[in-house]
């Protein structure tokens, strides 16, 4: 019986009578029912910037202090059970945890509009140390483009560490790559992050596409 990615138990595997007609490979689950209603997908109203979930899809507070035009789109809450995903899979390095999110993100991928996938890049060190970039690990068959560098001398402490007011002050991280303009020009950008918290990262990010001569950008993380 296989086990769980995330908690490591057994999944009993559920076959349906429409896998058993199909004749295909039945799919083998990776990730148990309990873990996955551990992370909450973000569903009906959301704010029409940042795609935070709230009541009404008008313009949250935050997003009424950047006084800019943002379209952000999330697919779960950054609560408790996000967190935890992410201490484990982010910062522990537990390759195997990208299954978790990638179905989901496949699917927000196929109804999104866009010619080029960026994903936000992470520094040498941190891809050293970590093995992976945690973006990128979600995109399984998905092709993009790495679009942007972290910038040489970018050293400091991450968000997670820093306060809100630090974080909104940070200096541009990224540089646009060699072949970026070739690519993105007239293009519809879609960046892809993994947290959306004061928005920042993003707006730099979006700052350094816009000089590439795409025709929009617009952004997609998993969590908000
Ligand atoms: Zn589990
Ligand atoms: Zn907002």
């Amino acid at each position: 019986m296989p086990a769980c990615v995330w908690c490591n138990r057994d999944i009993p595997q559920v076959v349906t009578l429409d896998q058993i007609l199909s004749w295909g490979p039945f799919p083998v689950q990776e990730v148990c029912q309990a873990c996955r209603e551990r992370l909450t997908p973000i569903t009906g109203s959301c704010c029409s910037r940042c795609g935070r979930q709230q009541r009404a899809a008008t313009i949250c507070h935050d997003c009424e202090r950047w006084r800019d035009a943002v379209i952000n789109r999330a697919l779960f809450q950054y609560d408790a059970g996000f967190k935890a995903y992410m201490q484990q899979y982010k910062f522990q390095g537990d390759y195997a945890l990208r299954v978790v999110v990638q179905a989901t993100l496949a699917r927000a991928l196929q109804r999104a509009t866009y010619d080029v996938l960026v994903p936000i890049p992470v520094d040498v060190a941190t891809w050293q140390s970590r093995g992976f970039n945690q973006v990128t690990g979600w995109l399984t068959g998905q092709p993009f483009f790495q679009a942007l560098e972290v910038v040489a001398d970018h050293k400091e402490r991450p968000q997670s560490a820093k306060t809100r007011a630090e974080r909104l002050v940070t200096p541009q991280p990224f540089s646009l790559a060699p072949n970026a303009c070739k690519v993105l020009q007239h293009q519809r950008v879609l960046l892809l992050d993994d947290v959306y918290t004061t928005g920042r990262t993003i707006r730099h990010a979006i700052d350094q596409i816009n000089l590439s001569g795409a025709k929009a950008v617009t952004s997609l993380t998993l969590a908000r």
